[in-house]
């Protein structure tokens, strides 16, 4: 299974190579700039190449970039919108050169304008990048979120619309957040309740839309549309929903991230991440087992 982590950058976007063997990631996801700002040094050549030289070590991949936080592509303001196009064209952009390819974005907020326009400006904003061949054949991949406030991408229906209203729909997939899904009112605690959960996804996005899992337990309950993350069975979706997902065939090559709370030396990626592991069918349980 390609199980990985959101793994840091700090020093250098090639450190993660290093951090995310360490802990025994076969798949990462990175944010590629600091996401708390708009702007970004552009990469230089070297950064590029020390880039590729580690991941060509460590053969961690496929490589995931999540986009800051600040970029709002559903926003009703006009310069807000525009910043956030520009931002993001820059994400679509670093994903290209790093050679990476999925970019992950939440689907924004509409801020009061209402779900319908905050949907067609998403489609807007992503058509106009689209248009002009923006990254490349970079993937966008728009991550299902909690629904909270006016966020948008909490309904499946949303982003099936989504997918039907932009011109390039090959530069579109789906990120599946379990715990922003089980918070948006998914109930995927049981194996019927996935069942039918991902049979309801899998009916309006189709299978091959799914290029993605971000794998983390929630803190808030069912419909509480509340994101926060919880280590895996450490929440309230709990392990039986982790394992009918992680032994699912029609998920089977996917990357799996975790987006869960870490400890300073690793331990707790390396615990989540030998917990997914036991929870395939036929491994062992043993979940104390030391990552090599
Ligand atoms: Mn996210
Ligand atoms: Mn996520
Ligand atoms: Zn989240």
């Amino acid at each position: 299974m390609n199980f990985g982590a959101h793994m840091s950058v700090a020093g250098g976007l090639h450190k993660a190579f290093e951090r995310g063997a360490a802990v025994g990631c076969r798949t990462m996801q990175i944010f590629s700039k600091n996401e708390r700002q708009w702007q970004a040094k552009p990469l230089a050549d070297d950064d590029i190449q020390r880039f590729k030289a580690e991941q060509a070590r460590t053969g961690i991949g496929p490589l995931i970039v999540h986009d800051s936080y600040l970029i709002n592509l559903a926003s009703p303001k006009d310069d807000l919108w525009e910043k956030s196009i520009a931002a993001f064209a820059d994400e679509l952009e670093r994903c290209d050169q790093l050679g990476i390819p999925y970019l992950v974005t939440h689907p924004g907020a509409h801020t009061g304008s209402g779900c319908d326009a905050g949907l067609e400006r998403e489609a807007e904003a992503l058509n106009r990048l689209f248009a002009d061949g923006v990254g490349g054949d970079t993937m966008v991949l728009l991550e299902t979120t909690a629904g909270q406030g006016s966020c948008l991408g909490g309904r499946f229906e949303e982003l099936t619309w989504l997918i039907e209203h932009v011109s390039h729909p090959e530069r579109v997939g789906i990120c599946v957040d379990t715990c922003h899904i089980f918070a948006a009112g998914y109930d995927i605690r049981t194996p019927e309740g996935c069942a039918a959960v991902f049979e309801r996804l899998l009916s309006l996005v189709g299978s091959e839309r799914i290029k993605a899992f971000h794998l983390n337990d929630s803190k808030g309950p069912l419909g509480g549309h509340l994101d926060r993350h919880a280590g895996i069975g450490e929440g309230e979706i709990g392990l039986d929903g982790f394992r009918f997902i992680v032994n699912d065939p029609r998920f089977a090559a996917l990357p799996m991230i975790l987006e869960t709370p870490k400890t300073d030396d690793g331990s707790a990626d390396i615990h989540n991440l030998t917990l997914l592991r036991s929870l395939r069918s036929g491994q062992s349980t043993d979940t104390t087992a030391k990552v090599e």
